[in-house]
């Protein structure tokens, strides 16, 4: 492995682990960024990456990031993922899903795994038949913790939204406030459905454009074309579909006071938290208000290995203290003129203690 603790993304990492085994071709890297407060977790990424450069970086970026977001909703875990090489075809096998299982079982706990991008839940169902330190498994019954994290992830964005508005425009409710939704999969579908319980005007928008025309009627809500949603007049702007969205040119097209979604690593650089402010737009970090899965996966792995509470309402419960930190952010960088992005990232910084 390259020389990792050279790479701008290190920062005092406690662990990266390079992991090979020849019987099965796995290669992975294991990153714990901070175990402050608990055990590094973080979801598993099945990537084909061509220089392997980025791999190193996915997971020293990842795994801080997981730091942040566990901190930040109060969760007794501190930040890791893992990354697994694969080949360009991304050829994956039982005995590489296993191989995998045993190297986290190795670490003792240090690092606890789940699932992300190009890792099934079946997957995750393979590596906890080798190690018990997996999250994001299956659960049975409507009313525990776990399963389908979209959701709850849902459910947090749709508080933080309502905590926006009341910050933002000195709305209570939601009743007539205008909302365009980029994105209508688990987690854009569900906050719509959950915003139009409550009065909200829906603008919809979908790459999938049966999905949008779908959950626009069932909704009575506007359809926009996905180049034209950003743009669009509203209260509240909701990414809930892609990365990176918040450069130059999308935040110049911004015509909403607010932007709050759940889409992960929404500011395409840092200082475009800034830019969102320069233009008088309240911001919702994403990893704060997009909290409400990981809360829930964590609940459930809390219940199965420590005897934690596991029902829904406790999930719940946690969930609803999203609009609280979010305000906290706000009413900081009210008073400091430091963006709400940079706000959050100190706050997690002290609660790692970093
Ligand atoms: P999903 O795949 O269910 O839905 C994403 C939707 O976005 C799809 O319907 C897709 O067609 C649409 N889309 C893609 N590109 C688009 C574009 N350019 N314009 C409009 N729509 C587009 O995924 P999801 O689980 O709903 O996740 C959405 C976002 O939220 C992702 O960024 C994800 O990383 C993030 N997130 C999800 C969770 C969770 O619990 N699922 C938790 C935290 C963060």
């Amino acid at each position: 492995m390259t020389a990792f603790w050279t790479e701008p993304d290190y920062d005092d990492h406690e662990l990266v682990q390079l992991v090979h085994d020849r019987k099965s071709g796995l290669t992975a890297i294991i990153a714990v960024h901070s175990s402050h407060l608990g055990p590094g977790a973080g979801g598993t990424r099945f990537w084909h990456y061509p220089d392997p450069k980025d791999a190193i970086r996915d997971a020293l970026r990842l795994s801080r990031g997981m730091s942040y977001k566990n901190a930040m909703a109060d969760l007794p875990m501190g930040g890791g993922k893992a990354v697994i090489l694969a080949d360009g075809d991304r050829t994956k096998n039982a005995d590489m899903i296993a191989a995998f299982g045993d190297a986290v079982d190795a670490l003792g706990g240090k690092y606890v795994t789940a699932e992300d991008v190009g890792i099934t839940e079946a997957d995750m169902v393979a590596v906890a038949e080798r190690t018990k330190y997996v999250s994001g498994l299956p659960v049975e019954g409507e009313e525990a913790a776990g399963g389908d994290p979209g959701p709850f992830t849902a459910m947090g964005i749709y508080h933080g939204i309502k905590a926006a508005v009341r910050h933002k425009l000195g709305k209570d409710d939601v009743d007539g406030v205008h909302v365009a939704i980029q994105g209508t999969g688990s987690v854009g579908g569900g906050v719509a459905r959950l915003l139009a319980k409550d009065g909200a005007k829906l603008t919809l928008s979908d790459i999938n454009e049966d999905r949008v025309v779908a959950l626009a009627s069932e909704l009575d809500a506007e359809a926009a074309a996905p180049d034209a949603i950003m743009g669009v007049s509203c209260d509240v702007f909701s990414p809930n579909a892609l990365g990176a969205i918040l450069d130059d040119e999308g935040i110049a097209r911004l015509d909403a006071p607010i932007v709050a979604g759940g889409a992960n690593n929404q500011l395409a650089r840092t200082h475009h938290g800034a830019r969102l402010a320069e233009r008088g737009i309240l911001y919702a970090p994403d990893y704060v208000i997009n909290a409400g899965g990981i809360i829930s996966v964590t609940m459930e792995y809390l219940c199965r290995t420590e005897g934690n509470p596991c029902d829904i309402n406790e999930v719940r419960k946690r969930i609803a203290h999203i609009p609280g930190r979010l305000e906290q952010i706000w009413q900081e960088s009210d008073s400091t003129g430091i963006s709400p992005d940079m706000v959050a990232d100190r706050m997690a910084q002290k609660l790692i203690g970093r």
